[in-house]
């Protein structure tokens, strides 16, 4: 039997304005993690990348793109399709495939029986092998022994904890549900204060099936937004562990030169500093919306300590 070399993947997953640009970030400064942040979300091949250049003429991606080249891996600059979605014009047997079942059992007995309708396992695999082999290519170029995926998607979790290449950690980034749902309010135009909270709560949801269905317990983190930024030393040595790298006499580099991240602005910008957590929805949020939320959320934001 060939003993195919592992790869050690760190997938974070989160609902939307929950930070993980700040994670990717953070750990992306670490000498030993390998991130392009959102990995499975496309960008525009035009558009600014991190460290200044325009992505299509970052030096970084173009020698990606050339190893990938040199190992037969396809490789799209802004395209990977590598992210596990359903397509919206699949209808009901898409659907099924990739639904996140409450019950594990029922999961599982899905996930059997679809072996047996290889044409769709095979797109989904083609995917995910695609995923890993751009990534260890990354890591072997870089000398770097974890890759970062902060694409936020649950069911890309699940695929991926099934890949027997991958040496799969999970970290569930959480957020207070009223701080997203302000955030989603005033920072994205398309929501509705109802749309905002099931948007929340169906994150929140499949984040918790996927990670309890196919991952272990002891290779799950889940970090709370609020609680780096207020203990942002305690909570970063705890995640290096849980990540498996080096946490003392470490040199971080946050030079923005050194960063090719998909995400947010911040990505621009972060120096290493972590702010203290943005509370504006206290002030922001009306009476109707925090009633609306508690309605809908409430408990399983209590649940998370909120
Ligand atoms: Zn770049």
């Amino acid at each position: 039997m060939v003993n195919v070399e592992k790869i050690r993947m760190v997938y974070l997953t989160s609902v939307e304005h929950s930070g993980s640009t700040l994670i990717a970030c953070l750990l992306g400064g670490h000498p030993q993690v390998m991130t392009v942040g959102e990995f499975g979300t496309p960008f525009p091949k035009n558009g600014n990348c991190s460290c200044g250049a325009i992505y299509q003429d970052c030096a970084f991606w173009q020698k990606w793109a050339e190893l990938a080249e040199q190992n037969s891996v396809p490789f799209e600059l802004g395209n990977f399709d590598i992210n596990i979605l359903p397509d919206p014009a699949g209808g009901f047997w898409e659907d099924l495939f990739y639904y996140q079942f409450p019950l594990k059992i029922v999961d599982r007995i899905r996930d059997t029986l679809y072996l047996l309708l290889p044409q769709r396992n095979k797109a989904a695999q083609a995917k995910i092998d695609r995923s890993v082999r751009l990534a260890k290519i990354l890591c072997d170029a870089a000398g770097a022994s974890v890759f970062l995926d902060t694409t936020k998607n649950p069911l890309q979790a699940g695929f991926l904890a099934q890949h027997q290449q991958v040496d799969l950690k999970v970290i569930c980034l959480v957020r207070d549900g009223r701080g997203v749902m302000n955030s989603l309010l005033t920072k994205e135009r398309t929501y509705t204060p109802e749309s905002a909270v099931d948007s929340w709560l169906w994150g929140i949801r499949n984040m918790e099936r996927a990670q309890r269905h196919y991952v272990g317990s002891s290779q799950v983190y889940f970090l709370k937004l609020e609680e780096l930024c207020q203990q942002p030393e305690l909570k970063l040595t705890e995640l290096l562990k849980f990540v498996g790298v080096e946490v003392d006499d470490v040199e971080f580099d946050y030079s923005q030169a050194k960063r090719h991240i998909v995400g947010n602005r911040m990505r621009h910008f972060f120096d290493g500093t972590i702010k203290k957590p943005d509370e504006a929805w206290r002030s922001e949020l009306s009476k109707e919306n925090l009633a609306l939320f508690e309605a809908k959320a409430g408990r399983i934001n209590r649940k998370y300590g909120y």
